[in-house]
């Protein structure tokens, strides 16, 4: 024998009725035990109609109005004129019946639970009317048998507890001499010893169909709902959650419990106890496999199974050093709470026992305090414990795994993934069994909490990274045009799903949390709204989304110095901007600290050499243990591409302008001629290599002639240049003169930097160095005479977009 429940969706609508009669049809061989909900939103229209009543508000004669809607049509869809009336007519009752009692509540202004039990009980009074009679329409053997006859309670009207010895008997009664096939039960209704109708709590149909199959020791008990089974995590906060295959009663209870409606947490209770196994399946896709619940959680593999939540918890706490080694101060704490009947979700106790916190629902909350402040009255006014504390607006999310306490590091990895996040943890708990481990949380971090968590404990999930780029010029379009044209690659090969979330220049910024739509990102650029640091910033802040990383891709200060704000935020920063970590050493440190405290990347692998893994190699030398001795460096591709070019047939004038043209020199080609460019870039080799030094610490050997400093704005510096072009062929002449090469040059030698014009002589390293490429010798304990060397084109707009790609990718595999 099967019991089968059919929940509110998946009767709420004609469509989905007849669903349910093939699915029926296809066990006829067997006895079924149908339980049904009311249709989809009765229930909450009925409650509706309680309360507009109650506050005598004539609205609740139009809320039974769309009550006698929804019946009206799905009766009108299901039946052929001849069946209609019969119905059509119970329906008209039930309804005038309704209608009758809300007027009573209306004129007396008041709504007892013995009432809202009644008028709540309609829904399913109604619906397991209409789908017996589908059934047999479609000539299935099936009757009706109202669930009040046979479930008895206590007198907790709405959320009454069941008399298992009086229920089993009679459901075990009723079952033993009927034959009928097909049995049709309203769920979530019942009733107590004096005939009044009681009702099993919000979700309760799940309950009756426990109730029942534990009664009769069916073969199974099978929930029919909406989706697919139970899932990792609430498919509607989390995309990516999966159905589970198989998980055990107690995993179940521990997810139900938790948040996870699709099962009524005290379904498992009745059924666990004879081991009647559950399976939660889609009446939409009868043919998907669903979840299986039975003993034992037969995947060892994965430690934890799901992922839930509970939204609108309060954490009241009671502290003070009265409490300290003084029995009896839980019992009073907790007896108060269940004479109010406030529901504790949660209870975390410091071990000095200063203080005791608990968590419950909001709604609970100003009750909690007049309650427990009243039981506590003399000791608070004796300043030995302290008015109870009160914080709402928090959520409880819990992880859930019958394996996860034979698996070290689970906790350290949930918190780990909620600190990075940025996700502050108010309370935390976790049963000595290990089964579940909850935290406490702000509401607001609810989503990026359970996302976050979710991908970092389903492995074949998809990690979703934010970006929230600023600066859209040549690199930042290259940056945008790769990572369009690589998303389905690390989709597919990574599991990396990259979004640009934030887009900004220096006048406009749009934002998509679904992620911007970048075939035309231009234009909605042109239209976005009015871009400020600040503005985006805050942005950043309120969408609050996992894993989200600032690229700055300006070269402007301001934008600089928003970095410790995002690093403080929890927000990765990668830049090709120098300006941070070339300012004081104080700033580049309070930086790099900032990342580490936070554990949040920042990296700037672009600063030096565009694409080239030039920091990167550095970093992993020194953390490897190695030592830097000696670095040199050719590092401006600009003044590279400049030298290669000047000839004794070309002018340096034209050639400067030729680079600038290309876009290798910086918008102010002084930045570059003046050597600053690169003695920034060897300033920030130099940190990286552990070395306490400031820009004015780097010795500067200019080949510029004074005129050329002296000049104030860039055309006056080119005019300087035309002016003073034989200091420039006389440079030239002397290199050709000694079989040399001219390069510009950076050197860090135990510890003391300098940059400057040099000759190389032929066969060094640098001598054939090309184009606008760089080369960096690393010279170590480790590569003490043979320098480790990398070299590659060290400018334009595609390398360096690709370095940033590089470091946003390295923060994916973080
Ligand atoms: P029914 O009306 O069939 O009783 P419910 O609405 O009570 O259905 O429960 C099903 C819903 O539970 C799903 O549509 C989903 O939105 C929600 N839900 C929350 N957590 C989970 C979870 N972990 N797995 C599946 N569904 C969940
Ligand atoms: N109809 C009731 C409710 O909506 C019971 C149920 O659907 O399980 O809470
Ligand atoms: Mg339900």
């Amino acid at each position: 024998m099967k019991v089968l429940k059919f929940g509110g969706t998946s009767v709420g609508s004609s469509k989905n009725i007849n669903k349910i009669i093939e699915i029926v049809k296809t066990n006829q061989e067997e006895k079924q035990i149908i339980v049904v909900s009311a249709f989809a939103k009765v229930t909450n229209l009925l409650l509706e109609a309680a309360q507009l009543a109650s506050i005598k508000k004539t609205a609740y004669t139009s809320v039974i109005e769309d009550i006698k809607t929804i019946h009206n049509q799905i009766i009108s869809d299901l039946f052929t004129e001849k069946d209609k009336n019969e119905v059509l007519k119970f329906v008209n009752v039930k309804l005038a019946d309704l209608k009758s009692i809300l007027d009573s509540i209306s004129l007396i202004s008041e709504l007892s639970a013995k009432s809202e039990a009644n008028i709540v009980s309609h829904g399913e009074l109604l619906s397991s009317f209409v789908i017996a009679k589908a059934l047999q329409v479609n000539h299935i053997d099936a009757e009706r048998k109202d669930t009040r006859e046979l479930i008895l309670t206590n007198t907790n009207y709405t959320n009454a507890s069941v008399n298992f010895e009086v229920s089993n008997r009679q459901i075990q009664d009723y079952f033993k001499s009927n034959k009928t096939k097909v049995t049709v039960l309203p769920g979530f209704i019942s009733s107590a010893e004096n005939g009044d109708t009681t009702v099993l709590g919000r979700g309760g149909s799940d309950y009756t169909a426990a109730i029942v199959a534990s009664a009769l020791d069916a073969d199974v008990l099978e929930i029919w709902t909406d989706v697919s089974g139970m899932f990792t995590a609430n498919p509607n906060v989390v995309p990516q959650a999966m159905p589970i295959e198989q998980i055990s009663y107690e995993e179940a209870m521990e997810l139900s419990h938790f948040g996870a409606k699709v099962i009524y947490p005290p379904t498992i209770h009745p059924v666990l106890k004879k081991e009647i196994p559950i399976r939660i399946k889609n009446t939409l896709k009868p043919e998907d496999a669903g979840t299986l619940i039975t003993k034992t959680s037969k995947d060892k593999k994965n430690p934890v199974k799901g992922i839930s939540h509970i939204d609108d918890v309060t954490l009241i706490t009671l502290e003070g050093s009265g409490m300290v080694g003084i029995p009896g101060f839980s019992k009073r704490l907790f007896e108060t709470l269940a004479t109010e009947k406030i529901n504790v979700k949660l209870i975390t106790q410091a071990s000095s026992e200063h203080s005791i916190c608990i968590g419950i629902d909001d709604s609970n909350a100003n009750l909690a305090k007049i309650a427990i402040d009243s039981t506590f009255e003399f000791e608070i006014l004796k300043n030995k414990i302290k008015p109870l504390q009160i914080e709402k607006n928090l959520s409880i999310i819990a992880i859930v795994g019958d394996h996860m306490k034979s698996h070290q590091g689970i906790s350290g990895k949930m918190f780990g993934t909620l600190g990075k996040n940025n996700v502050n943890i108010r309370a935390i708990a976790q049963g000595a069994s290990e089964k579940n481990i909850s935290a406490v949380i702000a509401a607001k971090d609810v989503k990026k909490g359970i996302n976050s968590l979710h991908e970092s404990f389903f492995k074949n999930n998809n990690k979703q990274l934010n970006l929230f780029i600023t600066g859209v010029g040549n690199v930042g379009a290259k940056l945008i045009e790769q990572i369009e044209q690589q998303h389905e690659f690390l989709l597919n090969n990574l599991n990396i799903n990259i979004r640009i979330v934030g887009l900004s220049n220096s006048r406009q910024m749009i934002f998509n949390d679904e992620g911007i739509n970048l075939s035309s990102w231009k234009e909605q650029l042109n239209n976005g709204s009015q871009a400020t640091l600040e503005g985006f910033l805050e942005q950043v802040k309120a969408l609050n989304l996992r894993n989200s990383v600032f690229v700055d891709i300006t070269a402007n200060a301001k934008v600089a110095d928003m970095y410790a704000k995002y690093l403080k935020n929890s927000t990765a920063v990668v830049a090709c901007n120098k300006i941070a970590s070339s300012a004081t050493y104080k700033k580049y440190k309070e930086l790099k600290e900032l990342s580490r405290s936070y554990d949040v990347p920042y990296f700037f692998e672009t600063n030096v050499g565009a694409g080239l893994p030039i920091i990167d190699t550095l970093n992993n030398l020194i953390t490897s243990g190695d030592q830097v001795h000696k670095i040199q460096a050719v590092l401006s591709g600009s003044l590279n591409f400049i030298f290669n070019n000047f000839t004794t047939e070309t002018e340096f004038y034209d050639v400067v302008k030729q680079a600038q043209l290309e876009g290798y020199t910086e918008p102010d080609p002084r930045i570059d001629l003046s050597g600053v460019d690169v003695a920034r870039k060897i300033l920030i080799l130099a940190r990286e290599s552990g070395i306490k030094i400031n820009l004015e610490d780097i010795e500067n050997d200019s080949f510029l002639t004074e005129n050329n400093h002296k000049a104030d704005s860039v055309d006056d510096f080119y005019n300087s240049l035309k002016t003073d072009a034989n200091h420039f062929k006389e440079l030239l002449k002397s290199a050709n003169s000694n079989n040399c090469q001219l390069k510009y040059v950076a050197e860090l030698i135990n510890g003391k930097a300098k940059v400057g014009l040099k000759e190389i002589p032929v066969g060094h390293p640098f001598y054939n160095l090309e184009g606008k490429d760089n080369i960096v010798m690393f010279y170590t304990k480790r590569y003490p005479e043979q320098p480790m060397i990398i070299k590659g084109a060290g400018a334009g707009a595609d390398v360096t977009a690709s370095g940033l790609f590089a470091d946003i990718i390295k923060i994916a595999n973080n």
